[in-house]
């Protein structure tokens, strides 16, 4: 029998310093979320968010005045988010060089709270390794009208067409309506090789199935279908990371999952800002322990 898994350190010491205003402002009106509920969040998973959500190019969707206002999606650094909060240059396609934000601790995801983050999204590709992608994201986006167990069954689709190309993937809940597909990478393809892939994953699977399955940008042509969006998989492209809040009634959080407890799901907002010791608690837990690790490259398609 395996090893009993260590039991969670208890320490007095804060993750953060940072300090939070309006700690009362309600970020989510509908439920009673404010923005000390979110950075005492982002506090708590820090642990086992920067894993995957540290260390490389964020964007942040920020909504300074709770979730039903204004929000913007911000790529760069525009300054006043402090110390906590890092620059990484990064060259644009036109040649001129911009910073890009990331975070590599607690005090980094509380400082963007502070600043009226809600969503954590990020880079396929690390700091270290720029230009090679460390991870590659199928998002599953089902046309209205469609239930989540079609979504359900399409990622176990996808999980088993992967696996024949010798490749293992993991689930996540969005947190909105779909699953993300992720496919941990050992960083050595560069970004054109990853993005051809995807591409042709994506079409293939659309060209067998083209009643369920779409794989271009198209609106008209989702209708009833479930659209795979393999356009996160380019350099520059974002999607959200594991246990971002996202800015969507009823505070839900983007949650990792195994396969087998995917069956048993019936939202892709299982989990929500309220549950972070539950989160916390889960990813010790086997069936989650490895979720988005391993050392693969992709084959030639
Ligand atoms: P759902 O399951 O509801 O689809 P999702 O996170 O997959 O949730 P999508 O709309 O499918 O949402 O994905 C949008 C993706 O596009 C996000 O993951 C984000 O990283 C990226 N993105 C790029 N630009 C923007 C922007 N201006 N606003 C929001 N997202 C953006
Ligand atoms: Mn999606
Ligand atoms: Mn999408």
């Amino acid at each position: 029998t395996p090893a009993p898994l260590p039991a969670a350190e208890e320490s007095a010491a804060p993750v953060t310093t940072v300090t939070v205003s309006s700690r009362d402002r309600l970020i989510f009106e509908d439920s009673d979320v404010t923005k000390g509920d979110l950075a005492d969040y982002y506090a708590a998973v820090s642990g086992i968010m920067l894993p995957f959500a540290g260390n490389r190019p964020i964007s942040l969707v920020r909504c300074p005045q709770g979730r039903s206002r204004a929000c913007f999606f911000q790529k760069h650094d525009a300054g006043s988010f402090g110390d906590a909060v890092h620059k990484v240059p990064i060259r644009e396609k036109d040649g001129s060089t911009e910073d890009y934000l990331y975070v590599d601790d607690a005090d980094g995801l509380v400082a963007c709270v502070q600043m009226g983050t809600i969503e954590f999204h990020g880079w396929g590709s690390s700091n270290a390794t720029l230009e090679k992608p460390d991870r590659l994201v199928f998002d599953l986006d089902p046309d209205e009208g469609l239930d989540f167990g079609d979504t359900k069954t399409a990622a176990e689709h996808l999980k088993n067409q992967l696996a024949e190309l010798g490749l293992v993937s993991f689930p996540m809940l969005s947190g909105g309506k779909g699953v993300h597909v992720v496919v941990p990478l050992t960083p050595q393809a560069e970004w054109p090789a990853v993005k051809d892939f995807a591409d042709r994953f994506a079409r293939a699977l659309a060209g067998a199935e083209p009643e369920r399955f779409v794989a271009t940008m198209a609106k008209a042509k989702r209708k009833g279908r479930i659209f795979i969006d393999w356009l996160r998989n380019q350099r520059g492209a974002t999607a959200v990371m594991p246990y971002s809040a996202r800015a969507r009634a009823g505070a839900p959080v983007a949650a990792p999952v195994s396969w087998s407890e995917l069956r048993d799901i019936e939202t892709a907002a299982r989990w929500g800002v309220r549950d972070g010791a539950e989160l916390i608690e889960r990813s010790g837990s086997r069936g989650l322990e490895g979720w988005g690790v391993a050392d693969q490259v992709l084959p030639d398609l």
